[in-house]
């Protein structure tokens, strides 16, 4: 019943866009760039907060938004959609479609776990499961985050007392966790524009972060710098080097063990681990699952052994219209 074409479409619904969409319906499953694509074409569904972001995110407060409330069905034409919360980002939603009584579930990112911020994903019976893969392979079992946060405090604490602090992550989802990170070792952070327009839509959604303060020229008032991470390189350590005479600790905070320019990385992720991942298939039980993104291929074979009937999307890679 889905087609891998541009991003997963079901009849005439398109999810997550990999390109700029041609369908009239087009649902958003959260605000991450890998999952918006814009259209004028296009009526863009969503929670929300991730039409809100999106808005702002991306400029696109001309484009045409419908809000869908999570957990209430909606009916369209011969197929309904009910979003329901997977604790990936503030207004990520798997998105559960019913038809001619068979149910078909979209996990898109999620989080099995409870995160700083939101209550881990409830898995849903499914017939089909698109299982997001992101991190479907065994070196990925992710330490407790207790143990992860407690661990970045007492550094933060230490090397922030000393010397300029920076710490790196996207800047939609896990720039909020380093925001309110920074608070519980006791240093309000200064933060890059785009990461300080998502905190004020989390904070305004309800969501306590803690102080922070957009950067302007008054890196000296702070001890704590947080930045995306495609804007650090050397050239900006050489300049923090040269505006902040500070002794420098950096970290990135990610899913993906990938130190490059920094002292150190701490395993923090908005994301299912290898172990959720097959959790969830075991809870959601479906005859079949199409696994997406990563290591949807390995994790596919993986879950036939288990038992389990799996096959893995290909659309990010090849243009296939195969048709389940
Ligand atoms: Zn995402
Ligand atoms: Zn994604």
């Amino acid at each position: 019943m889905f087609k891998e074409s541009n991003g997963l479409l079901f009849k005439d619904l398109l999810i997550d866009p990999v390109r700029s969409p041609k369908e009239h319906k087009v649902l958003f499953t959260h605000a991450h760039s890998d999952h918006v694509k814009l259209s004028k074409k296009s009526t863009f569904f969503g929670t929300k907060q991730t039409n809100e972001i999106v808005k702002k995110r991306y400029n696109a407060e001309s484009y045409k938004f419908e809000e869908l409330s999570v957990n209430k069905k909606i009916n369209f034409d011969d197929y309904s959609v009910e979003l329901v919360n997977n604790g990936h980002i503030l207004g990520s939603v798997q998105t559960k479609i019913s038809s001619n009584d068979l149910d078909y579930v979209v996990t898109s990112d999620f989080r099995l776990q409870d995160s700083i911020f939101f209550k881990g994903v409830v898995p849903i019976r499914a017939d089909t499961l698109v299982l997001e893969t992101t991190f479907g392979d065994p070196q990925y079992v992710f330490p407790k985050q207790e143990d992860v946060v407690s661990g970045m405090v007492s550094w933060i604490e230490k090397n922030a007392k000393s010397g300029l602090v920076l710490l790196s992550g996207y800047s939609l989802g896990k720039a909020q966790e380093l925001t309110y990170i920074s608070n519980q070792a006791g240093f309000e952070p200064v933060v890059h524009d785009s990461i300080f327009d998502m905190n004020n839509i989390y904070s305004s959604n309800g969501i306590n972060l803690g102080e922070y303060s957009k950067i302007d020229n008054n890196l000296k008032d702070f001890s704590v710098l947080i930045m995306p991470p495609q804007l650090v390189d050397r050239n900006l350590f050489a300049v923090l080097e040269n505006f902040d005479k500070r002794k420098i600790s950096s970290a990135i905070v990610s899913g993906w063990a990938r130190k490059g320019v920094f002292d150190k990385t701490f395993p923090l992720s908005n994301h299912a681990d290898y172990n959720d991942l097959i959790e969830y298939v075991k809870q959601s039980n479906p005859k079949l699952v199409l696994t997406d993104h990563g290591f949807c291929e390995s994790f596919s074979r993986k879950l036939n052994r288990l038992g389990f009937n799996s096959k893995p999307l290909k659309y990010h890679k090849q243009r296939v219209l195969g048709e389940y």
